[in-house]
């Protein structure tokens, strides 16, 4: 029972700490939804000393001494899942105690500068403006990496805050052989001459119609309105402002119907992961070291596998049709396969669903070999990434905006995040193809609006306590085997074969 004490103990504790790690949650919400622009500045050091506060309190010695004592018991008491709650918060405890206050603090403002000078550079489209400051902030995660530790490459230092269990070498053996299929098959789609017609997405579609038409979407998705709420924004995303309180986000484009749906539906998925969290992971301290590439499958497979299939627009067509009658004129079929249009492009954000994962490889190779420190030099960069672009997707960028300079994470310090975006491609194929086997009407089902079928498949298998898992282990334990990409490619070229009439 002792142990049972000191783990509520452990959670009491734990719990003040998240406090604050949510209220600053609200506060980065509020920033990019609501707030005037001259409340920037403000705002920053509000919202650094409410992150700062919550991070001193998850890794006070009180909470690390409880750690020790429940991490070490023998034959514990504990269920087995409160003895991997201890086991996960003891790896990110030490984490966040391996590095030392002054580089930590060194890090934090070459971040903050760094962000700014990134913006200029792109939007001067100069990469030598952020060279030097890319070299520093290269070499910082190089001394946060020494001070993780790793085995045989820096980079597997860093894989473990986004996605634990993952070495650089298991990357690389996941990364080749998807490559060495992936980009004949792009270009066998690309050379076929029937290709679907994107201008079907184009057109007039007021704002408060393609809000409406993201909010049916949630409904039908069973998003919890009663413990979230949907706003705009620039960029979209998720965020959890308390345990009950899940927000997403969504963007409009006026012109274009598909900037505003998918990505509600993108974001809709992280939010049901989040809504179906055990209470038990509810007031952890869970900012970093988990897998974010099982979170990621969560909103590729809404997103994608749902959101982009026939069987999901054999319902949702009449929905549409109801808010913009100007589809009541297109051919189902011919929809069905402009939402589905693939085309190598430049830049990452836009990619379609089986381009995408070529752009990520790129990036995870090149930020590898950055933090090794002897492969490649930040000045050669571009060059590089111009080449691979070349080499993978068959396009090339004419300057360094819509190339090297088009994302924010290297200037964040985000070294090791790409990666999640391609193994949650990944890991939602493998997820619903176990889904489609135990659920043998799955297609049926959701192609008469019941969504509810396939979300009460993953509750108990992947949300409830899937963020205390590697990913490995939750995958071998709900698809009976660890991450195997196969069912990725099996799965693009049973759906994408026929949309452009490939044999
Ligand atoms: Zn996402």
């Amino acid at each position: 029972m002792e142990e049972e004490k000191l783990f509520q103990e452990l959670l009491d504790k734990i719990s003040v700490a998240t406090r604050f790690d949510y209220a600053s949650s609200l506060l980065d919400w509020d920033q990019q939804t609501q707030m005037p622009q001259g409340g920037a500045e403000g705002r920053a050091l509000i919202f650094a000393a409410v992150k700062t506060q919550g991070f001193r309190l998850f890794t006070s010695d009180a909470i690390g001494d409880i750690l020790r004592k429940l991490n070490k018991v023998e034959g514990s008491s504990l269920s087995p899942e409160k003895l991997l709650i201890v086991q996960r918060m003891s790896v990110i405890y030490e984490r966040a105690k391996a590095i030392p206050p002054d580089l930590f603090e060194a890090f934090n403002v070459a971040k903050s500068k760094a962000f700014t000078i990134w913006a200029q550079a792109k939007k001067r489209s100069d990469f030598g403006l952020f060279a030097p400051t890319l070299e520093e902030i290269v070499e910082l995660t190089r001394k946060i990496a020494e001070c993780y530790g790793y085995e045989s490459h820096p980079y597997d230092a860093l894989l473990p805050d986004f996605e634990p269990g993952l070495t650089t070498d298991e990357l690389k053996k996941i990364i080749e052989p998807l490559r060495a299929q992936l980009v004949p098959f792009v270009r066998a789609l690309t050379e076929q001459s029937d290709k679907p017609d994107e201008s079907l997405l184009q057109g007039h579609f007021p704002q408060d119609l393609q809000m409406k038409l993201s909010q049916e979407a949630l409904n039908l998705l069973n998003y919890d309105f009663n413990r979230g709420r949907l706003d705009l924004t620039v960029h979209p995303f998720t965020t959890s402002v308390g345990p009950d309180d899940i927000r997403v986000t969504t963007r409009v484009s006026p012109w274009k119907i598909a900037h505003c749906l998918f990505p509600t539906m993108h974001e809709a998925g992280h939010a049901l992961y989040e809504q179906g969290k055990d209470p038990l992971l509810k007031w952890l301290y869970l900012d970093k070291g988990i897998s974010m590439g099982i979170h990621e499958s969560q909103s590729r497979m809404w997103e994608n596998m749902v959101g982009r299939s026939r069987a999901f627009w054999q319902f949702f067509y009449l929905k549409l049709m109801d808010i913009f009658p100007y589809y009541k004129n297109i051919l189902f079929e011919d929809f069905y396969r402009a939402i589905n249009v693939v085309k190598p492009s430049l830049i990452r954000v836009n990619a379609d669903e089986v381009t995408y994962n070529l752009h990520i490889m790129l990036r995870a190779e090149l930020e590898a070999d950055l933090i090794a420190g002897d492969k490649i030099l930040v000045k050669e960069l571009p060059q590089i990434w111009n080449a691979k672009m070349e080499k993978y997707l068959g396009v090339s960028p004419k300057n360094d905006a819509e190339g090297v300079l088009q994302d924010v994470h290297w200037s964040s310090g985000y070294f090791g995040y790409f990666p999640s975006y391609m193994l949650g491609n990944l890991y939602a194929a493998q997820l619903f193809a176990t889904a489609k086997k135990e659920i043998s009407n799955l297609e049926e089902e959701i192609a008469k609006g019941n969504l509810k079928i396939l979300l009460e498949w993953l509750r108990p298998k992947v949300h409830r306590f899937g963020l205390i898992y590697e990913a490995p282990q939750l995958l071998r334990e709900v698809t009976g085997e660890g991450p195997n990409p196969k069912y990725w490619l099996e799965y693009i070229k049973e759906k994408f074969s026929p949309i452009y009439g490939l044999k």
